[in-house]
């Protein structure tokens, strides 16, 4: 081992025993030991247990933990601490810039047990109440966490698609005449991508903005590297200009999109064709977009004329699903509404905490009331903008909802989403959701796996149950917007078609950037195929107003 990685085992040591309260005194020692190491002028791991003690500085307890890692690569008492601690929690630790004490009281306080868990309760504001912390600490951990994520090998589709698009402009005015197109991943938008690739007519110049880590001209991408602005994996994929179509359509399919393709149309030769229309007319279909290209049932629609109408941003009418400073926003709803109506949305369904989510400041009846009656107001002073009264009502671990039916009635609609133990197995979780389901007062099912992308699966349900019986009784599936959860899973969205399930894209907006996550949901919605048509948040004020009246 060298200095270095012995001095860090140490300083792991003292914040696994830090974050478990251990004696201050030991800690100290083994942060000391850190410190000395780190910059000991010479190799530790060359010296005997003997020698080790008669350093200044290193007594006997640490000269035998030295022997002991360079023995065995860790220590006991590590792996002791290790054991009492989740392997999430381990990772937290690990972020620069969190101290073990804070680690301590985001575990134990929040109930973070992940990088994503803790990325996504910065983002719900849950750390602004938290003792010791605040919203300047909880937007300087946001940054790091999101860097720490990042650094990680995936990324959300929202974390890169701007540094891309920079990127893009740049190698395209780096090099004039060359064709330079987005591909692959990124330009299907998928929610998860392994980085930014890039394919080009040529061999651009990539300096200054990217990094090389790894270059081959004979195999593709021919450049790997990292950008110099974030970091992000880069990959370059080049050919000739005659060749580019051909080219664009091969990388921009998934396996399964294009093994499909192959398969049906093997007489066909798709190769040098300049533009990647030419490879749809060729092949006798119309045009399919990237984003439909991940999965072959498009191209099956595609075969027989019935590709969908895709939903647009501008599509979307109405803001449906959000909270204010009456929960866990940051922003007034004042603020909320003024900022939907300034977007050119025609209303906002605000749909806050309910009493039963007291980390999130849920709303007991009195502040309902209360609400309402600023809703009132508001809604003379901003006409004809609407806000409409909801609420995001928990469903509890039996199933049912968070107010008396009497509460319930009162409200435009209700969303109901699942928020604590989100450790069930999948029958008894799909029970749970489909008891919410059934009842009547529930409109639209909110995230329904509760997934965090990256970093938490989400509790397993038996999809098909779920849509069959929103199907039953009505209920419109959320897509939740925001870029770490996209749930439900934009794969899902052609069985709730061909169900007759409408889908609501939701930003769950907690402030008023938050707004803005509504294009993230329509980027999924299109990979499924959804249509503004069976599109809920399409609906404009006036048919929304209809939907209600009928459904009450
Ligand atoms: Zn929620
Ligand atoms: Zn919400």
């Amino acid at each position: 081992m060298t200095n270095k990685e012995i001095a860090n085992a140490f300083k792991y040591l003292a914040d696994l025993m830090e974050l478990h309260q251990e004696n201050p005194f030991k800690i100290k020692s083994y942060r000391n030991a850190y410190l000395l190491i780190r910059k000991w002028p010479e190799p530790l791991a060359e010296k005997d247990q003997g020698e080790l003690e008669k350093l200044k500085g290193i007594g006997k307890a640490i000269s035998s933990k030295i022997v002991e890692l360079n023995e065995t690569g860790t220590l006991r008492t590590i792996q002791k601490y290790e054991e009492m601690t989740p392997e999430g929690v381990r990772e937290i630790l690990k972020v620069p810039g969190i101290g073990p004490k804070k680690v301590r009281v985001l575990w134990k306080d929040l109930g973070a047990e992940s990088v994503g868990e803790l990325l996504y309760a910065c983002n719900e504001n849950r750390l602004v109440e938290l003792k010791g912390f605040g919203l300047k600490t909880q937007e300087d951990l946001k940054k790091k966490l999101a860097y720490y994520e990042k650094s990680k090998g995936s990324y959300l589709y929202a974390g890169i698609e701007e540094e891309a698009h920079r990127l893009l402009n740049q190698l395209r005015q780096a090099n004039p005449g060359m064709r330079i197109d987005l591909t692959g991943a990124i330009r299907r938008k998928d929610s998860v991508l392994p980085g930014i690739e890039i394919l080009a007519s040529g061999k651009p110049a990539l300096d200054p903005f990217i990094e090389k880590v790894h270059i081959d001209t004979d195999t593709q991408p021919a450049c790997r590297g990292k950008t110099l602005e974030q970091g992000t994996t880069v990959m370059i994929y080049t050919c000739e200009s005659s060749e580019f179509g051909s080219k664009q359509f091969l990388y921009t399919a998934t396996p399964d999109f294009l093994k499909q393709f192959v398969q049906t149309y093997k007489a066909l030769d798709f190769k040098n064709l300049e533009d990647e229309q030419q490879v749809f007319a060729k092949a006798g279909l119309p045009f399919i977009e990237p984003e439909l290209r991940s999965d072959p049932h498009f191209l099956s629609l595609a075969s027989k004329n019935e590709l969908p109408v895709l939903i647009e941003t501008t599509g979307i009418k109405g803001v449906i699903h959000a909270h204010s400073t009456y929960s866990d926003g940051i922003n007034s709803l004042e603020e909320m509404a003024l900022k939907c109506r300034e977007l050119g949305y025609e209303y906002l369904l605000i749909s806050e905490h309910s009493k039963s989510a007291f980390y999130a400041n849920g709303l007991r009846e009195d502040r309902l009331e209360q609400q309402w009656e600023e809703i009132d107001e508001l809604n003379e002073k901003l006409a004809p903008f609407r806000i409409l009264k909801s609420i995001e009502s928990d469903i509890l671990n039996d199933g049912s909802l968070d107010y008396e039916d009497a509460v319930l009635a009162k409200f435009d609609l209700v969303i109901a989403s699942v928020h604590s133990n989100l450790r069930m197995d999948k029958e008894k979780a799909t029970q749970r959701l489909l008891t919410a389901i059934r009842n009547p007062y529930t409109t639209i099912l909110g995230h329904p796996t509760g997934r965090l992308l990256l970093s938490r699966e989400g509790y397993p349900i038996d999809h098909k149950a779920i849509i069959d019986a929103c199907a039953r009784h009505h209920v419109i599936i959320e897509l939740n917007a925001n870029p770490y959860r996209l749930d439900l899973d934009w794969t899902w969205i052609p069985y709730a078609l061909e169900k007759g399930v409408m889908i609501s894209i939701n930003p769950d907006a907690h402030s008023i950037a938050g707004i803005d996550h509504i294009r993230y949901g329509v980027y999924a919605a299109r990979k499924g195929g959804l249509s503004p048509e069976m599109c809920f948040s399409a609906l404009s004020l006036k048919e929304l107003d209809a939907f209600l009246i009928r459904v009450k």
